[in-house]
């Protein structure tokens, strides 16, 4: 089976698209043949090498996304990788200019041999998301349609999977773990927590546990339930964003505004935290838009950006305030009620409810 490929291997930047696609990708070649390399996990030196190759005003995931290319081609001896252009996912809705244009941020800043696969998907443009394969599988010498199908069978089997398990509550890092090895596991018993956010931000941001300073672990050391982009389906996402009034243009918006309109239309969560690069034009605009709605709703918010110089200390010094702010509101709220109607409300969902049930005994 391996006998026309022009590369046995092929190395994937661990950024960017790689946080929620990896599944498929893993399953893509796999299916092909093709030993998958993945770069570290992020380090100070991997943002630090790709730092110093882009310009300063590049976003942070931009410049981890470099630093990770040159991981495979220094530390891992990688000298095959797969660089997509991810145009637009539906008709119009685009990402931004510099996810677009990934292979040629990489063409110009790394100059090293290497080959480099770079697949276009483009749906605006007619180029389907078989065409995008099709051509990830020539440029490593597949060219039997019959195994370019399987190959996206098997990718999208893994991949769903993956988010099905997210889905069912598992936490990232073990149905990605469990995912790749063909595994499916199911929901341990969780322990109801007295307060729950939603987070909304990009994969890459987010499970990037350098770029997001394990922002997740935080806030359940903090005892906060914790609801992010995996919990909910593209299409609920999508409709709640339609629900607030507004449209996807973005092409990663359904991360962000479809996951924050979700939870805020549903009353599910105490706050929303939005967490985003600095300097991002696309996230400023869509964080801009769920503070106007957080404020109809009176919903409290708080926009965490990062970037290479963010520190630690500050960063948890605002995210500690905000949840005691949360406690203290939450607190407040139940306090004023009598109590049969603080246990009993059925207009709560059973999650609030329940959480409603553990503040009262707790100010009791
Ligand atoms: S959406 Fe923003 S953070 Fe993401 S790559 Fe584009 S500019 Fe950078």
């Amino acid at each position: 089976m391996t006998s026309n490929l022009k590369h046995s291997k092929i190395g994937i930047p661990r950024a960017i698209s790689y946080y929620y696609n990896f599944p498929f990708y893993y399953g893509f070649f796999e299916s092909l043949g093709i030993e998958v390399i993945l770069s570290d996990k992020t380090t100070s030196k991997i943002i630090n090498t790709g730092s110093q190759h882009v310009v300063s005003e590049t976003c942070l995931p931009i410049k981890v996304y470099v630093g990770h290319v040159l991981n495979l081609l220094e530390d891992k001896n990688c000298d095959t990788i797969f660089v997509p252009s991810i145009q637009s996912t539906g008709f119009k809705i685009n990402n931004c200019s510099k996810i677009r244009g990934l292979p040629e941020i990489i063409r110009n800043v790394i100059n090293k041999p290497f080959t480099m696969i770079e697949p276009t998907l483009d749906k605006t443009e007619n180029i389907s998301f078989y065409d995008f394969w099709q051509h990830t599988a020539e440029q490593l010498g597949v060219t039997d349609s019959n195994k370019i199908q399987t190959a996206i069978n098997a990718g999208w089997a893994m991949y769903n999977n993956f988010m099905n398990m997210t889905r069912a509550g598992i936490n990232y890092e073990k149905a990605l773990e469990n995912a790749i090895k063909h595994n499916f596991i199911k929901k341990e018993v969780e322990i109801v927590k007295p307060l729950s956010v939603v987070i909304m931000a990009h994969g890459y941001n987010l499970y990037d546990e350098r770029i997001s300073m394990k922002l997740i672990k935080k806030l359940e050391a903090m005892d906060v339930k914790v609801y992010t982009a995996l919990d909910i389906d593209h299409k609920t996402s999508l409709e709640s964003i339609n629900a607030l009034g507004e449209i996807q243009y973005w092409a990663n918006e359904l991360e962000l505004t479809g996951t924050a309109a979700y939870y805020l239309l549903n009353n599910k969560v105490d706050g929303i935290i939005a967490l985003s690069a600095f300097g991002c034009g696309p996230d400023s605009l869509m964080v801009d838009e769920i503070t106007y709605h957080c404020k109809e709703y009176n919903m409290p918010i708080i926009h965490l950006t990062i970037d290479e110089h963010t520190g630690e200390a500050g960063f948890i010094t605002r995210l500690e305030a905000f949840v005691d702010m949360l406690m203290r509101k939450k607190r407040a709220l139940i306090a004023k009620r009598p109590k049969t109607i603080q246990i009993n409300n059925s207009s709560l969902n059973g999650e609030n409810r329940e959480n409603n049930q553990i503040l009262a005994n707790a100010v009791k």
